[in-house]
């Protein structure tokens, strides 16, 4: 480890303690070393498609069997995964009381699989489908990609579709709602593995810088929060993370 580096982890884990009120914002980066493609940066998905093809309400009514084709490849995926240790030393942090919630751009379900509670999915969730009958309101989990694409819903016989969030539709309002108010409590966010270039989530760790909060944040490489961060954590999460956490006396 870089001596830059062993010193930046020091300063975040004193001001980690002295703050009242610590949060966590988290983006694909962080589910990168469980096998995840991110959608952006080398290897992203967006090299192989393009977002306005696949993840649109416009493409799903245009043709719902490729969208669900493409969704089916990513449940596929995610199922063979397991959470890395940069989920699990958040989850050790909320466990120990220090992050009191996680406000998360992934739809992947990777960090309440590490044992995080108080997360709160932006975007939706990969492992729900809901009807596209605004009249019929049919929601459910599901552990496993439908075997029939495009699914039918089994109340009303209209189309299933993935409860995530598409590009050009509003997040879900209680759940925005929800981490607009985190971050309005916390007084630091650990920001983790994201862009930052998909709004309105990435106004979370704005909002906390704000009303004269702290970011401390962690990435491969600077994102468009890094001119906001008060420390920048350069490495991979599942690396920082668990050092992180140790420097706080936790046992990952
Ligand atoms: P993004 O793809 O735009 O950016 C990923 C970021 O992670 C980049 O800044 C990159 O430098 C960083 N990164 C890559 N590997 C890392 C590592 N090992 N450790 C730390 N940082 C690393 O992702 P985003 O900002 O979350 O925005 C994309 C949108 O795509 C979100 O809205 C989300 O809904 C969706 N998405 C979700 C998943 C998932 O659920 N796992 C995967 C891809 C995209
Ligand atoms: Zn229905």
């Amino acid at each position: 480890m870089s001596e830059s580096l062993e010193r930046e982890l020091d300063r975040a884990a004193k001001m980690i303690e002295r703050a009242e009120y610590v949060i966590a914002f988290t983006g694909a980066g962080i589910s990168a070393e469980s096998g995840v493609p991110t959608f952006r940066g080398k290897g992203g998905l967006w090299e192989k498609y393009k977002p306005e093809e696949i993840a649109t309400p416009e493409a799903f009514e245009r043709d719902p069997r490729r969208v669900w084709e493409w969704y089916k490849w990513r449940m596929e995926l995610i199922a063979k995964t397991k959470p890395n240790p940069g989920h699990i030393a958040l989850a050790r942090m909320e466990e120990a009381g220090i992050v009191k919630a996680i406000i998360t751009q992934n739809v992947d379900g990777l960090h309440q699989r590490a044992g995080s509670k108080n997360v709160l999915e932006l975007h939706g969730s990969i492992w729900r489908v809901r009807c596209v009958n605004p009249s019929c309101g049919y929601r459910a989990t599901v552990r496993e990609p439908p075997k029939e694409i495009p699914p039918r819903c089994p109340r009303c016989g209209s189309l299933l579709r993935p409860d995530v969030v598409w590009f050009g539709e509003p997040l879900p309002s209680r759940v925005w709602e929800q981490a607009v108010i985190e971050a309005g409590n916390a007084d630091l966010v650990i920001v983790v593995g994201t862009s930052g270039v998909v709004m309105p989530a990435a106004m979370i760790p704005l909002l906390v810088k704000q009303h004269g909060g702290v970011i401390i944040e962690v990435n491969v490489e600077p994102s468009n929060i890094t001119v906001s961060a008060d420390v920048f954590l350069k490495g991979k999460a599942g690396v920082v993370l668990p050092k992180l956490a140790e420097k706080l006396g936790l046992k990952i």
